[in-house]
């Protein structure tokens, strides 16, 4: 049985894999904003899901960041509680047994690429378009995580073909650059955008709403949030050419989108065909702890 564990940073949600079916129910507590809650909250979790099935499994956790292979430390979390913090030890500990941890947009693709959308491909990208952009390769049914644990973190490149407008309305990232792709593509970056255009601030469920009734300003923040993924995706397809980009997070429901951006990546990529599949997800918002429990099935 593999136990995965999605800590996220306002839930932590628990499930355990039998083959690639979930045994029993899947579990989910709301985030303690302090380390020390957190480990009791996984301990908990994982403790409540083994009496439930009767036996006791492997663990595997996904965060939102890595711990560090050079300091054994949390890094490159937006939880900041579990900044500098030895995790990875601490969870062995607690658990008395060994754990593996992985970013959660790498556990996204390993998910996607074992039993999800990227099922039978070789080389998988999987992009989350949410309040951030992140995004994971996974190679073989293995995530690619690279010397600094930064592969897949395309969100901080800029946003590239950049148009005159776009350069002079290109946002400060809180990563210290301008013009990173998340500010454009991320929830927030698309409200921005239509804000920009119409001087109306709609939520993004509001702007796809209007978009659907015709209103030019919100067809046309779509038709940019659409052009601007395929520039995004087009310089990963220069660099990785995956064999299939999986969409996730909240803005990859945008009405269309996988489809909208196979038609426009043409125009980009360095390729007079592209052939390489742009899909959504298969598992939602289950994917990241369905990756966290294959981090057991595919070597470390
Ligand atoms: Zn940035």
């Amino acid at each position: 049985m593999r136990i995965g564990i999605d800590l996220g940073g306002t839930k932590i949600e628990g499930i355990a894999l039998e083959a690639d079916t979930v045994v029993g129910a899947r579990r989910r507590v709301t985030t303690p904003r302090d380390y020390a809650g957190t480990l009791d909250a996984i301990e908990r979790l994982v403790a409540e899901i083994e009496s439930d099935a009767g036996r006791t499994g492997s663990v595997g956790v996904g965060i939102p960041g890595v711990v560090s292979h050079a300091t054994g430390l949390v890094k490159n979390a937006n939880s900041t509680w579990l900044i500098g913090r030895p995790l990875l030890v601490d969870l062995e500990a607690r658990l008395a047994r060994p754990v593996r941890v992985a970013n959660d947009a790498n556990c996204f693709a390993l998910s996607e690429a074992v039993d999800g959308a990227g099922r039978g491909f070789e080389t998988v990208f999987g992009v989350i378009l949410g309040t951030g952009v992140g995004g994971g390769i996974a190679i073989r049914q293995r995530i690619h995580e690279g010397p600094n644990q930064i592969a897949g973190e395309w969100g901080h490149n800029p946003l590239p073909w950049m148009t005159d407008e776009e350069r002079a309305a290109a946002p400060a990232c809180y990563c210290g650059k301008r013009g990173c792709i998340e500010t454009f593509l991320s929830g927030p970056g698309f409200e921005r955008d239509y804000a920009r255009l119409s001087g109306a601030e709609r939520s993004s469920q509001d702007i796809v709403r209007a978009a659907a009734s015709r209103e030019p300003h919100a067809v046309r923040a779509l038709e940019r949030y659409e052009d601007r993924l395929a520039r995004a995706l087009a310089a990963v397809l220069n660099v990785l050419d995956p064999d299939v980009v999986i969409l996730g997070g909240g803005m990859s429901n945008l009405p269309g989108l996988p489809s909208a951006v196979s038609a426009a990546l043409p125009r980009y990529v360095f390729s007079d065909t592209v052939r390489t599949k742009v899909v959504l997800n298969a598992h939602g918002d289950s994917s990241g702890v369905r990756g966290a429990a294959w981090l057991w099935s595919s070597g470390p």
